[in-house]
């Protein structure tokens, strides 16, 4: 069984960055990642806070990250941790195609997109109900789509649809947005429509998305819109199953609570980046993903 000073379960911005601190001081380090370029990270469309690039996608940026880190550590593609467990001072990984054991471990798996749970989204998911702009806005061009919720990646995410030329309004539970200020200037410059107070109840078609349910939380009134597409960004839920196996302490919400070297409540295993919950941004991801790696390394060390 091969043995490593550092595994890295997750291979986004604070996976990648905590394998390029960590190989690079010489640890032996692989990152366990369950299917390329299928994260959350690759779905942004566009970002313009990531210090030194002025607009970059999340794909982009990902793949510049994952080149730098090849260079020092290895990389496992479609691996998905079944389980870890402690034993004789070691932590043993076990996937879905191999077992690894390492002296720490670092668990940067992020979260996965929340669902509406409202009838017809299952059933219409890859047939008009879709979860990422990037990956399949350019299906929609020239269509009327729904972009649902009202956050920095529902902002982001129409003002791309729009970009391409899809026809999108957004859907909003509330009156007033929860994005950042610069977003929902650019939502109002280009006169993207919203539709406040409402909840969509249910997505109904045939063999494609046709009509969306919705309802007024004002009013109490429903409405039948016709749409081709829904686009859903509600925010999202940790990924945390492989941390609750191996008993890591997670809060409330399902995300593991660290120290401010990024240590869980389990010695030798660290967490950084969305899975920590807190400020879901990449340079915080990546900040985190760099203590992870320098505290496996100084607690490896003593
Ligand atoms: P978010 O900030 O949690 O916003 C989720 C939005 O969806 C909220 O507006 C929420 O409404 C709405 N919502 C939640 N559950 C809903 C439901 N069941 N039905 C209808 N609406 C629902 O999520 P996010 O936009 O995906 O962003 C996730 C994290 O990534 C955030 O921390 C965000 O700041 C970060 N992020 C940052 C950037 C950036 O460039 N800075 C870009 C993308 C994401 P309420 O407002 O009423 O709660």
């Amino acid at each position: 069984m091969e043995k490593y000073d550092v595994i890295i379960i997750g291979a986004g911005p604070a996976g990648f960055t905590a394998a390029i601190y960590a190989g690079r001081q010489g640890m032996k380090t692989l990152i366990l990642e369950m299917m390329a370029g299928a994260g959350s990270g690759y779905m942004v469309p566009q970002m313009e806070n990531y210090p030194g690039f002025e607009v970059i996608s999340g794909k982009d940026l990902l793949e510049i990250m994952r080149k730098q880190a090849e260079k020092h550590v290895t990389i496992t593609n479609m691996e998905e941790v079944k389980s870890i467990e402690s034993k004789d001072n070691l932590l043993e990984v076990t996937t879905s195609k191999d077992k690894y054991r390492a002296h720490s471990i670092i668990i940067s798996t992020g979260s996965r997109h929340r669902r509406l749970q409202v009838p017809g989204e299952i059933e219409f998911l890859g047939r008009g109900v879709c979860y990422c702009a990037t990956c399949d806005g350019p299906l929609y061009q020239g269509k009327e789509v729904f972009m649902v919720g009202g956050g920095n990646a529902a902002a982001q995410e129409a003002l791309y649809l729009q970009s391409i030329g899809c026809k999108v309004t957004i859907i909003h539970r509330r009156d007033e947005l929860r994005a950042e200020q610069y977003l929902q200037e650019r939502l109002k410059e280009k006169k993207i429509p919203i539709i406040w107070d409402s909840v969509v109840e249910e997505i109904k078609g045939d063999m494609v998305v046709k009509k969306v349910v919705l309802f007024d939380r004002k009013t109490e009134k429903l409405s039948t819109v016709d749409v081709d597409g829904v686009f859903v960004a509600i925010g999202d839920e940790p990924s945390n199953k492989a941390a609750i196996g191996l008993g890591v302490e997670i809060d409330k919400d399902g995300y593991i609570p660290t120290d401010k070297y990024q240590r869980t409540n389990i010695p030798q295993v660290y967490a950084a980046g969305d899975i920590t919950g807190g400020i879901k941004q990449w340079v915080v991801a990546c900040s985190e993903g760099a203590v992870a790696a320098l505290s496996a390394q100084k607690d490896l060390n003593q």
